[in-house]
């Protein structure tokens, strides 16, 4: 395994508690792993028959390392960047010169770096720490991280940081990845097989039952761990494996390539690697016919709302980039399915399963609503492109000020909404900075700067109990109060606040 018992590795308990493995013929004992302990020595080494690696294997596989990949896990890789917070530190360029903690096999890290125009001589390079807490301490400014755990305890201890993740720059590579020794694979294909086959139906029944996993995780493999990060855990690790979208454990040549070619540019691999042998049965895909009647009814339905959108509004030069990209990649269909393509914020069904998620998770949170103020006249007088610039920009000011673990939707029209996991106050400071950031920052469209102002209702919900609509419902009737009240205003229970920047309304 590539780490301690969590959630990573809850497809493997379940086949074992499932007896999954023993009808296959098969008896797993697992080997937990850790950041000195790498799979690929394990199993090369014959201490283990199969390995959870990830898209390093490539390298490994290009040094001439006998690793087959079995079965892709995660259809996206968990690996992203941690960085403290700091205004000397915006984007990756500003690591030149910095402390970082890299981890072995964090290869689509060292891409997203090497894009940036880094190479890790550049940076000092310091020991894993034993906690993304320790991020901002020690000379420590940046470090690598799973998505799918560290931003837990981050949120959890409310410890300032940011996420940067290489997938936002299209480097989209696979995670966790089961693969034996090449030959192994070779004499027991059979076993292989059994063992690949038994592994996956144990993952899709943890994803079916992720609160019976995380019982079998606490009662048999990990005692001490806590329920909600194991929650937030199953959750993120759903979202990589994308079981509705992708037959579970599909491999795709096609991205195998594209791994190769992107780790090429970095250096990492040679270039033009062949990658013959790098995937076991490589040339018998196996996702069922359901996946091509999903993707085909999944792109009819974007097709007809990009249609519907450019009808409307008329299609941004962005987005017919997008249409035109021609064969749509399954995740990314998966992607632009959650996203609206005006601002690239989720969309309301998006959104709100997304708020439903957090609200299960039995915490307090805030919703934010938000709607632009005459918004209607900015179109009349300065049309629609400029409405729509207005829309992006005001995303991108959300965008800005959110957190990890926090949400911003477009929930239609010039309507959106904010879940923060925060309590009134912050979640007041949040709406006003950014009603007054939208104050202060016309947007320029043709020559033209067009000036826009934004009305919010803030409504902290302490009692999780309370179903979301009405939530939701309670921070609009604030929204509209604040309108009632002149716009441009944010209220909260029952006071009014002035964007930030402006002296007080009342
Ligand atoms: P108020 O301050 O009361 O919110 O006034 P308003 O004009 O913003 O209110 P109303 O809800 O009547 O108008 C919303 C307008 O937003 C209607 C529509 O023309 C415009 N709109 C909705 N979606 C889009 C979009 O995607 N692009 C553009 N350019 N305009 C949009
Ligand atoms: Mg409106
Ligand atoms: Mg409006």
């Amino acid at each position: 395994m590539r780490w301690t018992h969590q959630f990573q590795g809850a497809g493997f308990y379940a086949a074992i508690a499932r007896g999954y493995y023993r009808e296959a013929g098969l008896e797993v004992t697992l080997l937990q792993g850790s950041a000195e302990r790498n799979p690929v020595s394990a199993v090369l080494d014959g201490r283990a028959q199969f390995g959870i690696g990830n898209a390093a294997l490539l390298q490994d596989f290009a040094a001439g390392r006998p690793v087959t990949v079995v079965a892709p896990l995660m259809q996206h890789s968990p690996f992203v960047l941690l960085a403290r917070r700091g205004a000397d530190l915006r984007s990756p360029r500003d690591l030149a010169g910095r402390g970082l903690a890299l981890e072995a096999h964090a290869a689509e890290c060292l891409v997203f770096l090497h894009r940036a125009g880094l190479k890790p001589q550049a940076m000092t390079l310091l020991p894993y720490p034993d906690s993304p807490l320790r991020l901002g301490q020690g000379g420590l400014d940046a470090m690598t991280a799973y998505s799918t755990d560290a931003p837990f305890d981050l949120i959890q201890a409310r410890h300032p940081y940011q996420l940067w993740n290489p997938r936002e720059s299209g480097i989209d590579f696979y995670g966790d990845t089961l693969f034996v020794h090449a030959d192994f694979a070779r004499a027991r294909p059979d076993l292989v097989r059994a063992m690949r086959d038994a592994t996956l139906r144990g993952w899709a029944w943890a994803l079916d039952n992720p609160e019976a996993a995380i019982d079998l995780i606490l009662a048999d493999y990990a005692p001490g761990a806590s329920r909600r990060k194991l929650e937030f855990e199953a959750g993120e690790t759903r979202r990589l494996m994308l079981p509705e979208i992708v037959a579970l454990g599909y491999s795709n040549p096609a991205r195998w390539r594209g791994i190769a070619e992107a780790m090429a540019g970095a250096g990492l691999v040679p270039e033009e690697l062949s990658l013959d042998g790098l995937v076991f049965e490589a040339e018998a895909p196996r996702p069922g016919p359901w996946i091509y009647a999903a993707i085909a009814g999944l792109s009819l339905l974007l097709l007809a709302a990009l249609l519907l959108a450019r009808r409307f509004w008329g299609l941004s030069r962005a987005l017919q980039g997008e249409v035109t990209r021609g064969a749509v990649l399954q995740g990314q269909l998966a992607e632009l399915a959650r996203t609206d393509p005006l601002t690239g914020l989720a969309n309301r069904r998006s959104f709100l399963d997304g708020a439903e998620a957090v609200r299960k998770q039995g915490q307090a949170y805030s919703l934010v609503a938000f709607d632009l103020d005459h918004f209607k006249a900015i179109n009349d007088q300065h049309g629609h492109a400029a409405g729509d610039a207005m829309l992006r920009h005001f995303a991108a000011l959300c965008r800005q000020n959110l957190r990890a673990g926090d949400l911003a939707g477009r929930l239609g029209g010039e309507e959106f909404s904010l879940l923060l996991q925060l309590e009134e106050a912050t979640a007041v400071e949040v709406a006003r900075r950014i009603a007054g950031l939208l104050a202060a920052s016309p947007v320029a469209v043709g020559g033209r700067l067009v000036q826009g102002t934004v009305s919010a209702g803030v409504f902290f919900c302490a009692d999780p109990a309370m179903p979301l609509q009405q939530a939701l419902a309670e921070a609009d009737a604030r929204l509209y109060a604040a309108k009632r009240a002149g716009r441009n205003r944010v209220q909260a229970g029952g006071t009014l606040f002035s964007p930030a920047g402006r002296s007080s309304v009342r």
